[in-house]
């Protein structure tokens, strides 16, 4: 038998281990995702002892409210796994939920439980054989996602002016060239990045389309309850029979390291919930089970938890449109925010003054305010949008959520602007610093 020389066997070790060739295709150059990536540079920087207003990560700034904590304390012991699909009081629950939000009907076998909605989507993704259609500006995964598992992405053209949000003609000229492909919609709001909603005449004709041409839509309605007005409609009510409902405790409940999601399915998406259920097995199992439990709580609501959501829409609200108003003033364009918490403003209007300062890219954008102000965001290119347009995505959760509801009279309207700067003042203070640099 020959033998290898040391030489050639550490050569083809090398070979076999070189990321070039060993590192599945899709997965190349796929660096951090950049929502994530932006939080672990914020955190460094401030822990360099820079000041940073960290508007990059979309994170609550509300805490999980009491009531949710103390089921999870109650609930800590609990230890054996449990089904892929969920336990299933919380699937009723979360069915229940649905139905009584939006009056549609949801039995406890169509929800589906899994860690974080976007472990959801990607298994989505991965099971059903479609394109994926989403808007442009989308957040940051939904497209990464389609990448790692080989599907085609179609990006969907919207406008500032139009809130980003998606007109129902740009649809079907794309679903006209081969109306036979199937699809998965994404659609999301109150949107991330957008923060903007949707009319219910606009989802009408939307869903009309989706039925029309029969593509699976993902709603995600994460933020759902964040609408600023408490008034968020799911487009499920015009298209129930091919609408899935993604939704979890991230945003409305504070709860985003928790990683607990939902999707809800209509009973004739049984297959593909089947099939989820199946990969999940065969993957991560189960999600944590005292989450579970606590989720239960969460879901079924109640007077604590009204009062809680309430609040916490005239913070955001109150935030956002003073953000959005200082921004203005700077002749920066930026819609008006509807829900969630998130601006996606457009600078062209500077992009000479920003040109003479070597700032062509929303990338070098992002990067120069964080470097020159501690303005911490995300260019808009990471959500789908032309390197050269200059839009950032401002997360407006820089501040301590749990001192703000607490001096948040329960009826009595504050005094807004008082009330913002004093605590929200890290938040405000980025909308001034972003000013600032822009005057000077
Ligand atoms: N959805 C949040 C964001 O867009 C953070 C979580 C994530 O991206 O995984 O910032």
């Amino acid at each position: 038998m020959r033998t290898m020389s040391r030489k050639s066997s550490s050569r083809s070790s090398q070979q076999r281990y070189h990321p070039d060739v060993s590192l599945n295709l899709n997965v190349r150059g796929l660096g951090q995702s950049a929502t994530l990536a932006i939080n672990q540079r914020s955190a460094e920087l401030r822990r360099q002892g820079r000041h940073i207003y960290k508007l990059g990560l979309g994170q609550s700034p509300f805490p999980v409210p009491d009531v949710v904590v103390e089921a999870l304390r109650k609930h800590a012991p609990e230890k054996d796994y449990l089904p892929p699909s969920g336990l299933m009081e919380l699937r009723q629950a979360v069915a229940d939920y649905h139905s009584r939000q939006q009056g549609i009907e949801v039995r406890g076998e169509d929800a589906l439980i899994g860690p974080g909605s976007k472990e959801l989507m990607f298994i989505l993704q991965l099971v059903y054989y479609g394109d994926l259609v989403i808007p442009s500006p989308s957040w940051v995964s939904y497209a990464p996602q389609a990448r790692i598992i080989g599907r085609r992405i179609h990006w969907l053209p919207t406008e500032l002016g139009d809130d980003w949000g998606v007109q129902p003609e740009v649809i079907e000229k794309l679903f006209r060239e081969d109306p036979e492909r199937p699809r998965l919609v994404i659609l999301n709001y109150p949107g991330n990045p957008s923060g903007g909603s949707y009319p219910i005449e606009r989802l009408k004709a939307l869903a009309d389309l989706a039925r029309k041409y029969r593509v699976i839509l993902l709603s995600d309605e994460i933020y759902g309850e964040l609408n600023h007005r408490g008034q968020h409609v799911s487009i499920a009510r015009f298209y129930p029979e091919g609408t899935i409902i993604s939704a979890g405790l991230s945003k409305w409940c504070g709860a985003g390291g928790w990683r607990l999601g939902t999707f809800t399915f209509p009973p004739s998406l049984s297959w593909l919930r089947e099939a989820m259920a199946a990969v999940a097995s065969e993957t991560y199992t189960s999600t944590s089970t005292p989450i579970q439990y606590a989720a239960v709580r969460a879901f079924k609501g109640g007077d604590e938890i009204d009062l809680f959501l309430a609040k916490s829409r005239r913070i955001l609200g109150a935030l956002g449109r003073s953000f959005a108003q200082q921004l203005r003033q700077a002749e920066v364009r930026v819609p008006e925010p509807r829900g969630g918490f998130y601006l996606f403003p457009d600078f062209g209007a500077l992009r000479e003054q920003l040109a003479g300062r070597g700032i062509a890219t929303s990338k070098e954008l992002a990067e120069r305010l964080l470097e020159e102000t501690g303005v911490a965001a995300l260019p808009g290119s990471d959500f789908g949008r032309p390197q050269e347009e200059l839009t950032l995505r401002l997360a407006y959760v820089d501040f301590d959520g749990a001192a703000a509801l607490k001096a948040l009279p329960d009826d009595r309207p504050a005094r807004e602007t008082e009330f913002l700067q004093t605590y929200c003042a890290n938040t405000c203070a980025a909308a001034q610093a972003i000013v600032d640099w822009l005057n000077t």
